[in-house]
């Protein structure tokens, strides 16, 4: 497996000012994070602050959505090439929020993977099931079918060559964490599926990480790093779970 990843999820939050200073106080923590990829995801309008922030530290930048178009009559979408000519190379795709607030469908998310990675950028996929979805057992078969989605576009190849974020709807934002054994399953059921078609990849867990309860997740076997997105506004908690991840 590759390194392991941490990444912080900023959502709408923050001045120019601020996101410069999260960034900066982060790229200070750079040396204590050795055998771990660090990539924090601003809102579109500080990229370039915060890419400014953190050069000359491993701290690396994504943003947190993008056009499926490359370029033309989009009023108010930016499209890949855009957010790397900004310093990005990583970009979310179909984080819940979006899938939910946004209408993206799982067709619409994997346009935005392909063109990702059309555009020298390196997706990663958000899958998760709702509360209900979970209660009815219908889990496997709503991030599967999300999977799949990207996988009938793209192939299986060019998926792994992204990253899949296991993120339970029901854990995002409530403060309400998945169970280590919870979280293990679903990623060891994603694993599965994926060794089956012959290949592998980095797949981390998001939803109501803390510092506090990283570690047991981050040391299940088939879970290759974290989506963090409240705790990921504060450096100094940020770089806790990323050592947590070093650590385990
Ligand atoms: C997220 O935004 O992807 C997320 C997991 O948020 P939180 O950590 O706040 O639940």
């Amino acid at each position: 497996m590759t390194k392991p990843l941490i990444a912080g999820n900023w959502k709408m939050h923050g001045s120019a000012n601020s996101a410069a200073d999260l960034a900066k106080q982060l790229a200070l923590h750079d040396s204590t994070f050795n055998g771990v990829e660090v990539v924090v995801f601003p809102p579109a309008v500080h990229l370039e602050r915060v890419v400014a922030a953190v050069v000359g530290s491993s701290v690396g930048v994504g943003a947190q959505n993008m056009s499926q178009w490359s370029s033309g009559a989009y009023t108010g979408e930016i499209s890949g090439d855009m957010l790397n000519d900004m310093g990005c190379h990583y970009v979310l795709v179909g984080h819940s929020e979006r899938r939910a607030l946004f209408a993206e469908s799982n067709q619409l998310v994997a346009e935005k993977f392909k063109a990702a990675q059309q555009q020298r950028l390196t997706p990663i996929l958000c899958v998760g099931e709702s509360l209900q979805e979970r209660q009815q057992g219908q889990t496997v078969q709503v991030v599967t079918e999300q999977i799949a989605a990207v996988t009938d576009l793209v192939g299986i190849e060019s998926l792994c060559k992204g990253v899949i974020a296991y993120e339970p709807v029901w854990a995002i934002g409530t403060g309400e964490v998945a169970s280590p054994e919870q979280a293990q399953a679903v990623h060891a059921e994603i694993r599965s599926q994926l060794g089956s078609q012959g290949a592998n990849t980095r797949i981390i867990y998001g939803g109501s990480v803390k510092s506090s309860n990283a570690g047991a997740i981050f040391a299940q076997p088939d879970i290759d790093g974290g989506l963090v997105g409240g705790a990921s506004l504060e450096a100094t908690e940020f770089s806790k779970i990323a050592q947590l991840m070093v650590q385990g």
